[in-house]
Parts: structure tokens; C-alpha cells; sequence
């Protein structure tokens, strides 16, 4: 491997990285705003959440094979943070479509795939 090899794939991991920060930001303001009725900001405990989530992001030893952090095989959320992203993924995941269809689509494919896989694999 060449130096710019390494290079090509760092970035694009970084920009897999931002992909998914950027996501997720989308659907945890979607969810603060309809949930929190917040107007621009997020509420403490939404930011809290981003905060955290963003981190996981950063650390996910994951990233450059997996798609999505809710379709990730290790767990690496804590419990409670777990249930709150779920709420937001389930809240916003609909609600996405208004505001980046292109993003929302490719989600509910990925996790439309994933479901489709762990099906093949019970029969
Ligand atoms: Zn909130």
C-alpha cells in the first residue's frame, strides 16, 4: 500500500465519519423540535445525546464497513442513550423524507437490507 493509498481511505472514512454525524444531527433536531417544541437549538438533553452519539461516531472501530451506527453488530452505546437514539430513529426516520429524502431513502434501504439478511439467515 502507497502512502496515498492510505491517504484516499482515511478520507474517506472521515467523510463516511461526517456523513453520519450529519445524520444523525438532522434526525435529533427533527425529534428536539417536535418532541421538546425547541425552535433552533437543541434542548440540554437532546444536545447531550448528540454529544454522546457524536463520540461513539468518532471511536466506532466500525466504520468503514458498517452503514449506519443502528444497524451496527457491537452495541457500543450505553443503555440509556440506546433507547433515547431509538426514539429519535423511529421519530425522525419518517419525518426525514420532507427534509433530505436522499438521506432517508438510503437509510430505510440499509436498514430494509439488513432486515432482509437477517431473515435469510433464520430459514
Ligand atoms: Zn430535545
Amino acid at each position: 500500500m502507497t502512502n496515498s493509498d492510505v491517504t484516499t481511505s482515511m478520507n474517506r472514512l472521515n467523510q463516511k465519519r461526517s456523513k453520519e454525524k450529519e445524520t444523525l444531527q438532522t434526525m435529533v433536531r427533527i425529534y428536539c423540535h417536535g418532541n421538546h417544541h425547541t425552535k433552533k437549538d437543541l434542548c440540554p438533553e437532546c444536545s447531550e445525546l448528540m454529544e454522546y452519539a457524536f463520540q461513539r461516531i468518532d471511536q466506532c472501530p466500525h466504520m468503514e464497513t458498517k452503514t449506519f451506527c443502528s444497524q451496527c453488530k457491537t452495541h457500543c452505546y450505553r443503555k440509556d442513550m440506546r433507547e433515547k437514539i431509538r426514539q429519535v430513529m423511529r421519530y425522525a426516520g419518517p419525518r426525514m423524507l420532507f427534509h433530505d429524502p436522499i438521506t432517508a431513502l438510503k437509510h430505510a434501504w440499509v436498514t430494509l437490507r439488513a432486515k432482509e439478511r437477517a431473515s435469510e439467515r433464520q430459514s
